[in-house]
């Protein structure tokens, strides 16, 4: 049988012999690669309902292993090691140490969305490349990363005013991600904004970063938002069977 993603074998897995003859052949060398069997035991039953359980997961049940998708994606023509297809798999199989093993390129998936285009099934693999890296850090295994950290300030934000200032939520991103403010990048578009754009604008921007302004009677509306947030994180806590999702901290949400 051909062997369509020469990438899922584990090069630690393949075996050769210098010097090997077989019924008076020698099939030494390449002649005698054999790939060693594995046996998996530790399944985790309940990894396709975690996913599941998790914002874009919901339609993984769906998948019929077509390929579309990793056929398709921008990341997988770069690196064959990032394989949608092989992920969902083990997910629905419950091989999670096999999935941990990719860790630390989940991650990468840039949401281009060509995968979910080209999925017969509609499972939106780009959800579940999100509700995986998602599940990745919620059981401790990935650290947050910056797009979550990104996710968490701009959510935080309309709950708290109902607005989004880019300025205030850039500022916190780059708090919350430990990286300096000035960055060559920033330097130069402010540069290109103060020739280009009205400067009562600007200063709208650099204010909003000190006071936030906020919608008029949006105290329910937040309170309705927050209430939400709460109860979803909460099932989530309980269908992946952690004793409690960190709270956002007070200082953090505080506008
Ligand atoms: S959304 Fe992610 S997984 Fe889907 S094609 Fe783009 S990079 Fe690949
Ligand atoms: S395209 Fe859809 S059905 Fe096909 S392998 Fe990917 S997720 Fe599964």
């Amino acid at each position: 049988m051909p062997i369509h993603e020469k990438s899922l074998i584990r090069p630690e897995n393949l075996k050769t012999h210098d010097e090997l003859v077989i019924d008076g052949v020698d099939v030494s060398g390449h002649w005698s690669t054999f790939i060693e069997a594995r046996v998996v035991t530790d399944y985790n039953e309940a990894l396709e309902e975690e996913i599941a359980a998790l914002p874009g997961g919901e339609y993984i049940h769906r998948c019929w292993q077509c390929g579309s998708c990793t056929n398709s994606c921008t990341v997988n023509a770069i690196n064959p090691d990032f394989n949608p297809r092989y992920w969902i798999y083990l997910i629905r199989m419950g091989m999670e140490s096999e999935l941990l093993r990719d860790k630390d390129i989940i991650w990468q998936c840039v949401s281009c969305n060509k995968c979910t285009y080209a999925c017969p099934r509609d499972v939106f693999p780009e959800g579940v490349m999100k509700a995986t890296s998602h599940w990745l850090e919620l059981k401790g295994h990935t650290p947050k990363s910056p797009s979550m950290h990104f996710d968490e300030v701009f959510t935080e934000q309309i709950v708290k005013t109902g607005k989004i200032e880019e300025s205030r939520t850039i500022r916190r991103f780059f708090a919350r991600t430990k990286q300096a403010l000035m960055q060559d990048w920033m330097i130069e578009m402010t540069k290109r904004m103060l020739r280009h754009l009205p400067i009562g604008m600007l200063t709208r921007m650099g204010l909003a970063t000190l006071v936030a302004p906020r919608t008029s009677n949006w105290g329910a509306a937040s309170k309705a938002m927050q209430e939400y947030i709460d109860e979803q994180e909460h099932e989530r806590a309980e269908a992946l069977n952690l004793a409690a999702l960190a709270k956002r901290p007070e200082q953090d949400v505080a506008a």
